[in-house]
């Protein structure tokens, strides 16, 4: 066995080296593609000669890049894991320091050691620290002592034979656009893998990786509520996501409760999102008038979303509990190619103006407020689109990238086009609402009492509602 607690003293400050991680795919969910790359080069790692008789060699060097917090270093890990090799990880900041010649030092000590334990695995996080393009600004400085550093890692990479101890080098960073162009060439780095955003069912295959250690009340209660979460949790690395039940399971043991619930997890959800948004508030904290109005909007936003229903993203859930000037609907994601038909355009108007109709037909024109304000604009800019960019209207097929291409003329007759299709919205919108009224009602009920509205409620009232006969309205 490796005796890798003796490794030098001067080394072992910047370098840590374990056995094995212990860690291994299984750990690492979502994006399979990426884990089955890897698996072919753990497969190579392993059986290094036999693959070698048949010509196929192990690359020197992998490349993550992506977000932070997308489980990089997780699969590198996993790698040296599944392998049972050792690992050396060092971040890419430690080999820029002060002293002239250090870099390229620690660099060499770094292979010199990995190699002596051959085979095995070099990890270098924050790559981009040291091999960032040579002679480009010189942030942080130390750029000569960077170069340096970087070119003994050129020549490292360089220096090892295929045939002799293989030593595979992992390098992370979430800044490829700056790394230095020689790093990438054949026999360096020459598998470079993305490591992006998980997908919905990414979130939730990582979000059941970390519940593995917490406690449901049961099986089924424990996933459909991290589905619920999967849906919420729109753009959150795999970091965060670990860090939701993490918190979950806090709070559910300052609560002295056995088993973490809804409650908390939704709680978790919202702190997690409240350290990198802002302007959050409390539920508390709104005031009882504004959380009617808020009620009112988020409940004709759901009513005329059922209207007009959108096959591409449909609607999640709603609430009151934040306040800002766009609706708080929340809607899935959907990464394949919307089709969209001119209809689909019209219906994005009428949707957008939804805010602005329904606090004027309850609070009056001139009681409007902030919370509405955005609708005007965004429907505005939804027609614009329509008109200038689609060649689906009257004003001609011609594609306009902006306001500023069209010549006097032009310009007035999108003025006219454009006030036409937003008096058609909105009326289309107000016909939609007096219409629905009873659902509207109920759903502004059900959002006071509750604070939040999920779109199987919403889909349940809206096909109940009792409905009064809309007026015709003119195209
Ligand atoms: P990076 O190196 O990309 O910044 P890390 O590997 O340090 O990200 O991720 C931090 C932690 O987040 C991991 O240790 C792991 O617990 C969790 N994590 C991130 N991505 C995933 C994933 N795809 N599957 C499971 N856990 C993940």
């Amino acid at each position: 066995r490796h005796a890798l607690g003796s490794l030098g003293k001067s080394r072992a400050k910047f370098i840590s080296a374990e056995e094995t991680t212990g860690v291994t795919f299984d750990d690492f969910a979502g994006q399979e593609y990426i884990k089955r790359e890897l698996q072919e080069i753990v497969r190579i790692l392993k059986n290094d000669e036999e693959f070698q008789d048949k010509g196929i060699y192990c690359p020197k060097g992998v490349l993550l890049h992506g977000p932070p917090g997308t489980g990089k270093t997780l699969l590198a890990k996993a790698i040296a894991g599944e392998a049972g090799l050792p690992f050396f990880a060092a971040n890419g900041t430690d080999f820029v320091e002060m002293f002239v010649g250090v870099a390229a030092s620690r660099v060499k000590d770094l292979f010199a050691n990995a190699r002596s334990y051959a085979p095995s695995i070099i990890f270098i996080d924050e790559i981009d620290a040291i091999g960032s393009k040579r002679g480009g600004p010189d942030i942080g400085g130390g750029g000569a002592e960077r170069e340096q550093g970087l070119l003994q890692i050129l020549t490292e990479m360089d220096g090892f034979k295929e045939s002799t101890a293989q030593v595979l080098v992992i390098g992370a960073t979430n800044r490829l656009d700056i790394l230095d162009p020689a790093l990438l060439r054949k026999g360096r780095f020459d598998k470079i893998i993305r490591v992006g955003l998980p997908s919905r069912d990414g979130r939730l295959a990582i979000l059941k990786v970390h519940a593995r250690n917490k406690f449901f009340r049961s099986d089924l209660e424990r996933d459909s509520l991290l589905q619920e979460i999967a849906d919420l949790a729109v753009d959150f690395t795999g970091a965060e996501l670990q860090n939701i039940l993490n918190e979950a399971g806090i709070l559910t043991a300052r609560k002295d409760k056995d088993f973490i619930e809804r409650e908390e997890l939704l709680e978790a959800l919202k702190r997690q999102k409240g350290t990198f948004e802002t302007g959050q508030e409390d539920s508390t904290t709104i005031p009882e008038d504004l959380k009617i109005r808020l009620a009112y909007r988020e409940a004709a936003v759901a009513v005329v979303a059922c209207y007009f229903p959108d096959p591409y993203r449909p609607f999640i859930q709603t609430d009151i509990s934040t306040i800002s000037s766009k609706p708080n609907m929340q809607y899935a994601e959907f990464s394949g190619k919307a089709f969209f038909r001119k209809s689909d355009y019209v219906n994005l108007i009428v949707k957008a103006c939804t805010p602005r109709v329904i606090e004027e037909e309850m609070f009056g024109i001139e009681n409007l407020s902030w919370i509405s304000a955005k609708a005007t604009s965004e429907a505005s800019r939804h027609a614009e689109f329509l008109i200038l960019q689609t060649g689906m209207t009257a004003f001609g097929k011609a594609y306009y990238r902006s306001l500023s291409d069209l010549v006097p003329n032009l310009a007035a007759k999108l003025e006219s086009l454009r006030s036409e299709y937003i008096r058609f919205a909105v009326e289309k919108c107000s016909s939609v609402l007096y219409e629905y009224h009873s659902a509207v009602e109920t759903i502004t009920d059900v959002l006071l009492e509750k604070g939040w509205i999920k779109a199987d409620e919403i889909w349940d009232i809206y096909r109940k509602a009792p409905r009064i006969p809309q007026k015709p309205v003119r195209p």
